[in-house]
């Protein structure tokens, strides 16, 4: 019998998940540099990540805690690489 590996692992973190989403849907970026994640204060690609997460929040997730999850981590990461900032 042939097994297919369609889902992801689970449960990575649902952290994890959300920073993936806002990559995904371009709300966020990392820091070429230092690796941050960096908000790119782009109003259209939010709108995507929420709608990723209402449509395919994480096994075991509501869509109303992965949309929360997305809200925490756009409040959590400015809109600068925190490393950046200090060396100018
Ligand atoms: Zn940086």
């Amino acid at each position: 019998m042939l097994i297919t590996k369609e889902r992801r692992p689970a449960i990575r973190t649902l952290r994890g998940w959300a920073i993936d989403v806002l990559q995904e849907a371009g709300a966020i970026h990392e820091c070429q540099e230092h690796g941050w994640a960096k908000d790119r204060t782009d109003p259209h690609a939010r709108v995507r990540a929420f709608e990723i997460a209402r449509r395919d929040p994480p096994a075991g997730i509501s869509s109303e805690c992965a949309i929360a999850e997305l809200r925490d981590m756009l409040d959590s990461i400015g809109d600068t690489c925190p490393e950046c900032s200090a060396e100018q």
